[in-house]
């Protein structure tokens, strides 16, 4: 089995970035990712926050972030990462049958999606339920759809589905919105969005597809029905950082502990982007992130520093 410098695990804006910078510091890098490259940012329409680019497709983004670090000489691997087990020299990090050993690791694994938990959700899922608007939201032309949540997510998605459906109707839990205030603004004025707040999706009905929603008042409870022919839910993040076992401090809600410089409680292992502790998760911190982790997995590959 060869050994590599440097592995890092996801190939978001936060792996990418650290393998443009470890490829460019001379380490030898590989970047495994189990989906397509790119993250939550590869997946999202408009991304206009990005400093430098104006507004860009979130693809073109992610597509140019792994060129520059292939052309710095990171190697993409796609596959999973299912355990990580220490060495006394470095990692080995399983995917199936596959073992790749790296002497320093970076963690940008990412978030998934939450589910909401509620009846008909996992039954309708791929039948008119989505967690993702740029895969489904051209099966909604024309048609009356839901989405839930009023954080980012929820509302830039939303926005991104009025070019497809008929109307869409956005259920959330409080009168005020937790994305950023444009966001808000634009999603309140726009006219084939019809704000449903203070309430929540109780079930959604439907056979062979969804065929409508239940929503629950959050004052009274009362119950009512609203036709739609999809619902997009939009109620979190989750860290995927299940598959690390105890190798790395988390937070009660699986993120990664980290110090300013991107410095897990392990030596040798750094974690970057959205499935760290922070504040703010954008394109724009994750990269940040990404250049802050391979540096200091430089120093740590080069002098010991830690
Ligand atoms: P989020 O900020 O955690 O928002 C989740 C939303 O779902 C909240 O509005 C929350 O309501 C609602 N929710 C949670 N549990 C619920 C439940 N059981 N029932 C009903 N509603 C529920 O998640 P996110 O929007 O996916 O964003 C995650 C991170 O990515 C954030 O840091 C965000 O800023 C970032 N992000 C940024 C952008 C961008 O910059 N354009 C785009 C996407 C995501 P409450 O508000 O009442 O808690």
């Amino acid at each position: 089995m060869d050994r590599t410098d440097l592995l890092i695990v996801g190939a978001g804006p936060a792996g990418l970035t650290a393998a443009i910078y470890g490829g460019r510091a001379g380490l030898s890098t590989r970047v495994l990712e189990a989906m397509s490259p790119g993250g939550w940012a590869a997946r999202t329409d408009r991304i206009e926050n990005y400093p430098g680019v104006g507004a860009v497709q979130g693809a073109d983004l992610a597509a140019r972030m792994l060129e520059q670090a292939q052309s710095f000489g990171a190697a993409l691997l796609p596959d999973e990462a299912t355990t990580v087990v220490p060495l006394a020299d470095g990692f080995e990090t399983r995917c199936g049958d596959a073992v790749y050993a790296a002497r320093a690791l970076i963690l940008a694994v990412g978030t998934g999606y939450r589910k909401l938990g509620v009846p008909g959700e996992e039954e309708l899922t791929g039948r008119g339920v989505s967690y993702c608007a740029t895969c489904d939201g051209p099966l909604f032309r024309d048609l009356e759809i839901a989405v839930v949540g009023g954080g980012d997510s929820a509302l830039q998605e939303a926005l991104y589905l009025t070019r497809f459906a008929g109307r869409v109707h956005l259920v959330h839990r409080r009168d005020e919105f937790r994305a950023a205030r444009v966001l808000a603004d634009r999603v309140r004025s726009h006219p084939k969005i019809t704000c449903h707040c203070r309430h929540t999706v109780a079930r959604v009905v439907g056979g062979d597809a969804v065929e409508s929603v239940v929503l629950r008042d959050t004052d009274g409870g009362r119950e009512r029905s609203l036709p739609v022919a999809g619902v997009f839910f939009f109620v979190g993040l989750e860290p995927k950082t299940a598959f690390l076992g105890d190798l790395v401090k988390r937070d009660a809600g699986g993120f990664i502990v980290t110090d300013d410089d991107m410095r897990t409680s392990r030596r040798g292992v750094l974690a970057a982007g959205d499935c760290r502790v922070k504040t703010l998760r954008q394109v724009s911190t994750a990269v940040g992130d990404g250049a802050t982790a391979a540096f200091v997995a430089q120093k740590y590959l080069e002098d010991g520093e830690w």
